[in-house]
């Protein structure tokens, strides 16, 4: 059966999966391991020239930002190809693309001088604003100098368009006087008890319910399968707003590292076509929101059920799929170095 797919409005660039740092809860499983193959600059402007007039401003307009409007640049870590990044942002902005912003982890801010140039620079080839991540897991590689540096001078060169997430961290970690690196563990020390998530937004998908298990059980209750099934997904799984396109051409629903809906270097025949379920075994079932059929059909293929349970539909999800990609040949799979990056 053909399933039509959801025309992107907002999204964001996969310019690479390496990244400077390896966060316990990355949701894309980026990290130093990873190949750097980097997009190509023929992929860059197929994949912006199929995203140009699809993406649609902030609701303050194109030169304003906001999460789930325009395109950003991200990873990875963007700035460990400043090259590329500049020319992503010039192609983007020859192609009048509205409300551009990059997401960095700041481990490039090491002093004043380079860190002004460097997001002048990238204004001056139109970038219209930037995300600066803030939270425990990145504070393990990325000095909190360099955040707090990076904050400062964004301010200066993009004003209001300079975003922090999550500012609750930013405000914690000023309160508790932090500098240089904290390892996680040392950080879990200066918090309450099971504290370190509260008031912030956390995603218990991708690396998370992996890496972080010994913490996340003392916080969140584990399900067993049955349990999961007729969970929807929080927020959809096709929807127009915020999906991804990466460096190897997948189209990625959402935040769902690991899933392709296809080849977004070619967005108009995929969005006419459609998906062929049957040619997709795995997007058939995600898109039927049947993670039973999921569930059995990985049974079949020698899948067994974690007697501990999984944190969240989408932990299950991921397990699955993991073990599917592993196990086969599933072109919506992909990339399946997500699968190894997981632990
Ligand atoms: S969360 Fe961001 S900084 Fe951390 S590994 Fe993933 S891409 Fe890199
Ligand atoms: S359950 Fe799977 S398809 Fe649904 S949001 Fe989670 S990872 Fe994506």
């Amino acid at each position: 059966m053909k399933r039509q797919i959801p025309i992107p409005v907002s999204g964001g660039l996969i310019l690479s999966y390496k990244c400077s740092a390896g966060c316990r809860h990355c949701i894309y499983a980026c990290s130093q391991k990873w190949n750097a193959d980097w997009i190509s600059e023929e992929d860059l402007e197929k994949i912006l020239s199929g995203l140009a007039g699809k993406i649609i401003p902030s609701p303050y307009g194109s030169k304003a930002v906001s999460l789930s409007h325009g395109l950003h640049f991200t990873g990875g870590e963007p700035f460990l190809n400043f090259e590329l990044l500049l020319k992503a942002v010039e192609i983007a902005h020859e192609l009048k693309i509205p409300s551009t912003f990059v997401e960095t982890n700041c481990f490039w801010a090491v002093n004043d001088k380079s860190t002004k140039e460097k997001l002048s620079l990238l204004k001056s080839k139109g970038l219209r604003g930037i995300m600066i991540s803030v939270n425990p897991f990145y504070l393990e590689y990325v000095p909190f100098e360099r955040t707090e540096r990076a904050i400062r001078i964004s301010l200066e060169v993009f004003g209001q368009n300079t975003m922090v997430y999550q500012l609750e961290y930013y405000r914690r970690f000023k309160r508790l006087g932090l500098t240089g690196t904290v390892p996680f563990n040392e950080y879990l020390k200066l918090e309450k008890k099971g504290d370190f998530l509260r008031n912030t937004e956390f995603f218990l998908m991708g690396r998370a319910p992996y890496n972080l298990k010994g913490i996340l059980k003392e916080v969140f209750p584990r399900y067993k399968a049955k349990h999961l099934f007729k969970e929807p997904c929080m927020p959809p799984f096709l929807r127009q707003w915020h999906n991804h396109f990466d460096n190897y051409g997948n189209y990625m629903p959402g935040f769902c590292g690991g899933i392709s809906l296809g080849d977004c270097r070619n967005l108009e025949a995929l969005l006419k076509e459609g998906i062929d379920t049957e040619e997709h075994p795995v997007l058939g079932f995600l898109m039927d929101e049947d993670l039973e059929g999921l569930f059995r059909f990985a049974e079949d293929m020698g899948y067994q059920e974690h007697p501990e349970g999984y944190f969240s539909k989408c932990h299950l999800c991921t397990d699955l799929r993991r073990h599917l990609a592993l196990k086969g040949q599933f072109k919506e799979l992909s990339p399946r170095e997500f699968y190894e990056h997981l632990e």
